[in-house]
């Protein structure tokens, strides 16, 4: 498996992907399991499907051994999974997949994290909005 490309995604101090996720380790991607030494989970998890793998250990509160109140401890060894998650990108696919309900379907099922997907939906927005002003200041007045 390839390492795949780096999300760029305006957290803005936004951890809530790094609050309840399971941070899976792929050795084949990229990731380093010796490189976290004792942050590793002992325990090996198995994902759906079956394939066995290493996660980073998690605090009492169900987040990341790395998360600090300044955010990642860890940025330049954080695992794959965490380079390239985006948020947006969770929201947009359920919508894709299930229209406009979809976010909200997928957090009452369990399916992902409510915290994420607002998060998501926030920056989407931002984003909208951004793109909207823009193309007001585009727009060639007539005169
Ligand atoms: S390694 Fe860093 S970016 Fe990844 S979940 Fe942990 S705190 Fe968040």
């Amino acid at each position: 498996m390839q390492t795949p490309p780096e999300a760029i995604v305006p957290c803005n101090g936004c951890t809530a992907c790094c609050k309840k996720a399971l941070i899976v380790l792929f050795p084949e991607a990229g990731d380093r399991i010796a490189a976290h030494g004792d942050n590793v989970d002992p325990i090996i998890k198995t994902l759906p499907g079956g394939k066995r793998v290493f996660t980073l250990k998690k605090k009492i509160d169900g987040s990341c051994i790395y998360l600090t109140d300044l955010g990642c401890s860890a940025h330049a060894l954080r695992p794959v999974v965490c380079r390239v998650f985006d948020c947006r990108g969770v929201v947009r696919g359920l919508v894709a997949q299930h229209g406009p309900m979809g976010p909200r379907l997928a957090v009452r099922k369990g399916q992902a994290d409510r915290d994420v997907i607002a998060a998501g939906q926030r920056l989407i927005k931002e984003e909208e909005a951004a793109n909207a002003e823009a193309d007001k200041t585009e727009t060639p007045t007539a005169s």
